[in-house]
């Protein structure tokens, strides 16, 4: 039936997508309601998190030189996130539009047609399949499919056809945000409080600024109502410095509207991205959020449409990903109070300064920042790490005496069974799925001066790189294959099931 996956949107979450699935081999196709790029970078930035996530593929290389953040913070408060054990900086000054070329470069070299000028305005669903319609350069046509994701921003319009609840908080905030050159702006990455509102401003480039400001009791405004000399008279308000003269390359206005899809999945009709969360954009969250459910989503779709995945395994994306996005839209909807509210939040600011210098509450705090908190009910116990996701910074010694790091593992998107019995006995078990999950005999280098990470021995790792077996104590290891990679040699196929080695 026509092609596997019909994906609306070729935004950052519709091309991780798009990637995510050809790796299994599945025919897919973006289309892409903008005849070209928008060359317009709303995010600047991503959390340590997705930077893993990206990793995980094999990506960063292709966003050339990024910076990584030295100041933690939760809603402008500061945490230090140096003395904690994991890593939680993120990623700044890489605008959107780079990270999507780069995305959209390697889900075109996987094969993904990307088709641009394409809307999706509707579509019908029968028993075996989807019929998805598009208005495009000639007009409107049809296509057939197995499955439509929506990944067509905060308006999608697939959600609204679906009838998917989008419930939530509407806007009571507006804050203004240009891009300026040509004038000396101090850095303030973290931003700040001063009499009348909050200002940031964030290096995108030599000579480029992100100005970002909320102006204490600035209303919602639409992007269109704005012009850059309300936002230089604001900036000039707050920080008594004018950018009137500014060569402007970009202005808009945003605002703190909160809400979350009520349903990530409907029949044959899948949501991710900001189809189904929107928030304020605190702590560069919504394209990293979303990569990550493109990536949790990416595999079990492809299980699906190739015929192995197991009964319930589409459904734990809504089960897994819908908590997330609850958590994430609580997270920002704290900080932008923590941020945005004038002196009566003075007394909360200070409790939360003081409670941050509690190494448990830093790292609590810090998790909701970077995206190292999640943790799925992988449906046994037993061990502390099931559910998380494995540290790609963990390095193994091979069989043939090489070193690797964890996240060079994952590159192909495959499961992966890291067999470090002195019998290979869990590698031997595993043998049936070699198809779907790659066995790697190794032993764990121990991590230097990492005192707080619970010891590894085997471990079984999906294809997101979150840990659904591990020993001892984990568990049965084929009932975990069982569980997420269905019955044992059902001949997936993907792109390439060449296991894998150190070199890959
Ligand atoms: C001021 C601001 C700053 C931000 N900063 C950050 C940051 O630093 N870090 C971060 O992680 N996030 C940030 N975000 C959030 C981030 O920009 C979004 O979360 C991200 O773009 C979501 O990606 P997406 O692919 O889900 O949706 P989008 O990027 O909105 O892409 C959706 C795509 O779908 C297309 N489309 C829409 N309807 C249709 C249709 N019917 N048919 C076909 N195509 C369609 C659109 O043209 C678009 O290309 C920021 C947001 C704002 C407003």
């Amino acid at each position: 039936m026509g092609t596997g996956v019909i994906i609306a949107g070729a935004g950052p979450v519709g091309l991780m997508l798009a990637g995510e699935l050809r790796l299994w081999g599945v025919d897919v196709v973006v289309c892409e309601q903008r005849a070209a790029p928008s060359g317009e970078s709303r995010g600047v930035g991503f959390t340590r998190r997705a930077y893993e996530v990206f990793d995980q593929r094999g990506l960063l290389g292709g966003l050339g030189e990024i910076e990584i953040g030295n100041q933690g913070h939760f809603g402008g408060v500061r945490v230090d996130f140096d003395k904690l054990d994991d890593i939680h900086f993120g990623i700044r000054g890489v605008p959107q539009y780079r990270i999507e070329a780069m995305l959209e470069a390697w889900v075109t070299d996987l094969g993904a047609s990307v088709e641009r000028g394409y809307e999706v305005v509707d579509y019908r669903e029968s028993d075996d399949g989807i019929v998805v319609v598009t208005e495009g350069p000639q007009g409107r046509s049809e296509r057939t499919a197995q499955y439509l994701v929506g990944c067509d921003g905060g308006r999608s319009t697939v959600r609204r056809l679906a009838g998917i609840d989008f419930p939530g908080i509407p806007a009571t905030r507006g804050m203004y945000v240009a891009d300026i050159a040509g004038c000396d702006i101090r850095p303030r990455p973290v931003g700040e409080r001063v009499p009348g509102g909050m200002v940031m401003a964030i290096r995108l480039e030599e000579g480029v600024d992100r100005i970002i400001i909320h102006p204490d009791g600035q209303p919602p405004r639409e992007t269109g109502e704005v012009t850059f000399t309300e936002v230089a008279d604001s900036w000039q308000r707050l920080t008594g410095q004018s950018v009137h003269d500014a060569d402007v390359r970009w202005v808009s206005a945003f605002t703190n509207t909160t809400r979350q899809a009520a349903e990530y999945r409907r029949g044959r009709v899948l949501l991710s991205g900001d189809s189904t969360h929107i928030h304020v954009p605190a702590g560069a969250q919504g394209l990293s959020v979303g990569v990550q459910d493109a990536v949790n989503l990416g595999w079990k779709l492809a299980a699906t449409v190739n015929g192995w995945a197991p009964e319930g395994l589409l459904d734990t994306y809504h089960s897994e990903r819908h908590p997330v996005g609850q958590r994430l839209l609580r997270s920002t909807l704290a900080q932008s109070q923590l941020y945005l509210t004038g002196d009566e939040m003075e007394p909360v600011r200070s409790v939360m300064r003081e409670l941050a210098q509690i190494p448990e509450a830093a790292h609590a705090l810090a998790g909701m920042v970077s995206g190292l908190e999640v943790r799925y009910d992988v449906g046994a116990s037993g061990h502390p790490l099931l559910g998380l996701r494995l540290r790609p910074d963990r390095e193994l010694q091979l069989a043939d005496g090489s070193r690797t790091k964890a996240v060079r593992l994952l590159h192909h998107g495959r499961g992966v069974l890291v067999d470090a019995g002195p019998s290979g006995e869990a590698g031997k078990l595993a043998a049936p799925w070699s198809d779907r999950v790659d066995v790697v005999a190794a032993t764990w280098v121990p991590a230097e001066g990492a005192t707080g990470q619970p010891a590894l021995e085997s471990v079984l790792v999906r294809p997101d790189g979150h840990i659904i077996w591990a020993a001892p104590d984990g568990g049965d290891v084929q009932e975990a294959l069982r569980r997420w990679f269905g019955a044992a040699g059902a001949n997936a196929q993907s792109r390439d099931p060449e296991a894998v080695t150190a070199a890959s």
